[in-house]
């Protein structure tokens, strides 16, 4: 048996307390796709609601929500049936096919293969003798696949329909109400949190790579004339690591430390809209307990490029088992896509500057992975110590804020733990009760799920209603009185205080 990773460790907790586990399980499972169960789906809920705290509540930017099959126009007019394509080889033996350039990779411990080309692809197949890692039977020459899943639209002689692969088409489909809905002022932007789908050849690293996932995008338009980002001075000392794309072209493994005002004017990064969101990006993933350390951006290189970008650069995280993985990309799209919408559809897109002169607004998008953040959050917090599980998940990301135990289950302290626990739920507060085993043991399963609080109710309690908060974190305890328990917990999950505020400490002889 191959040890076992930190990855392994973590999917078993979220199996079993009900993070996320393998799909259609009852039917043997599918690669490729994952359930999130009561805890995942919070988790996931509120990594997307700070996604929005940081890239469309503040700056006022629109939302939006489209279909996710589009008649198979869109993407000829996109590019994406002609250029969104992967070199897959199938295995002569078992039928079985693969990405041929991720299979490179893991024979050589190359990186960045796909950008190498068909040609380069296929030569290193042949030179490193790869094989089938299903049966070790021949592989097939690669050949490129459009991985995207293809449908009718209506009974017989409907439409060919796509599902889409990412969610910009949208903005750029609907981009003339946008532009109304702004009040015909760039520059503005349109955001959507949504489910997209890839067809992947050869899905595996668990939930890393599927084929259903949430795409969590924003397209900003603005007039290439006038490219200054207003909140650009927020994020120009943010300081990054950066692989710019010379420095992937001359294989530097060094990262370049600069900050986010220095690479916009040294030329690293082509605009003020890209440096700032890459600022946000790193604040942002900071917040959900991925220190900076483990956080870089690189570079695309022209091949690797989407069809549509001028200059991408890859958000990416380092996770223990796997290495560094991109959870993010931020590419200055031109102004491609509405060029090509327009094209295709005869609608006039443009922009009538004061001058007189028209313009297609160009377009910067910061785009996540909803599911490789919620696989970063758990990669973050998880911790092993003396012999216990913890999540330290950020207090705003936690399903659950507070837990609620009775010392024992007698003498009334489960009715009293009850009233406490209905008093946090009709504050709003997410809450757990648990009288089950010891109350070590309920403090045990609490770290385990990542809630960061849990209130025990005692004799004291009884006696004169003072009751204990203990801290996940830390495991210390502090006493308080009934009375203020609800406005403490409200200060500490806005982040108005700190866990050693909320009362008296209590020191255990
Ligand atoms: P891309 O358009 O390929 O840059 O993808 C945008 C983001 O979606 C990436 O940064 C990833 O976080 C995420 N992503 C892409 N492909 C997958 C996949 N197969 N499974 C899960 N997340 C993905």
């Amino acid at each position: 048996m191959p040890p076992r990773t930190r990855y392994d460790t973590i999917s078993e907790i979220a199996k079993r307390r009900g993070f996320f586990w393998p799909s259609f399980e009852i039917y043997g499972g599918m690669s490729g796709y994952v359930t999130y169960g009561d805890l995942g789906t919070k988790l996931k809920r509120s990594i997307e609601a700070l996604w929005k705290e940081y890239f469309v509540r503040k700056q006022g930017f629109l939302e939006l929500d489209d279909p996710i099959i589009n008649p198979e126009r869109v993407f000829e007019a996109s590019g994406h049936l002609e250029n969104f394509k992967e070199y897959s080889a199938e295995c002569t033996q078992c039928g079985r096919s693969f990405r041929a350039d991720h299979l490179v990779e893991e024979k050589t411990g190359m990186e960045n293969v796909e950008a190498m080309g068909g040609e380069a692809i296929k030569h290193l197949m042949l030179e490193h003798r790869i094989r089938c890692p299903n049966c070790g039977g021949e592989l097939k020459e690669p050949v490129l696949f459009l991985p995207m899943f293809k449908t009718e639209i209506g009974a017989t002689g409907g439409e060919v329909g796509y599902a889409r692969p990412e969610t910009a088409q949208a903005m750029f489909l609907n981009y003339k109400r946008g532009y109304q809905h702004a009040r015909e002022k760039l520059p503005f932007a349109v955001a959507q949190s949504s489910k997209v789908m890839r067809n992947e050849i050869s899905p595996r690293r668990g939930a890393i790579r599927v084929r259903e996932f949430t795409i969590m995008e924003l397209e900003l338009f603005f007039d290439p004339q006038d490219p200054g980002c207003p909140w650009f001075r927020e994020v120009e000392n943010v300081v990054i690591k950066l692989s710019t794309e010379e420095m992937e072209a001359k294989e530097v493994k060094e990262l370049l430390e600069t900050s986010i005002g220095e690479a916009v004017e040294d030329g690293l990064i082509l605009t003020e809209w890209q440096g700032y969101f890459m600022g946000v990006s790193q604040r942002f993933i900071t917040a959900l307990g991925m220190p900076p350390e483990k956080q870089r951006f690189r570079a695309h290189l022209p091949d690797e490029r989407a069809h549509y970008s001028a200059q991408t650069y890859d958000h990416e995280v380092l996770f223990e088992t796997w290495g560094w993985i991109e959870i993010s990309g931020c590419a200055y799209r031109t102004d491609f896509d509405l060029r090509n919408h327009m094209e295709a559809s005869g609608v006039d897109m443009t922009v009538l500057r004061e001058d007189g002169t028209r313009y297609v607004p160009h377009v910067v998008e910061p785009s996540y992975g909803l599911d490789r953040l919620f696989l970063s959050v758990l990669e973050a917090t998880y911790e092993r110590k003396q012999k216990r599980n913890i999540l330290h998940l950020p207090r705003e990301l936690a399903p659950y804020q507070v837990a609620v135990f009775p010392l024992v289950t007698k003498d009334g302290l489960p009715e009293k733990a009850r009233e406490v626990h209905d008093l946090l739920l009709d504050k709003g507060f997410w809450v757990v009760y648990d009288e089950a085993g010891s109350i070590g043991r309920r403090y045990a399963r609490a770290d385990e799920i990542g809630v960061p609080l849990a209130v025990a109710v005692d004799y004291d309690t009884l006696k004169n209603d003072v009751l204990t908060i203990r801290d996940r974190d830390t495991w210390k305890q502090v006493s308080l009185s009934l009375a203020e328990l609800p406005g403490v917990l409200e200060a500490y999950f806005k982040g108005e205080k700190d866990f050693l505020d909320l009362g008296t400490l209590v020191i255990r002889g």
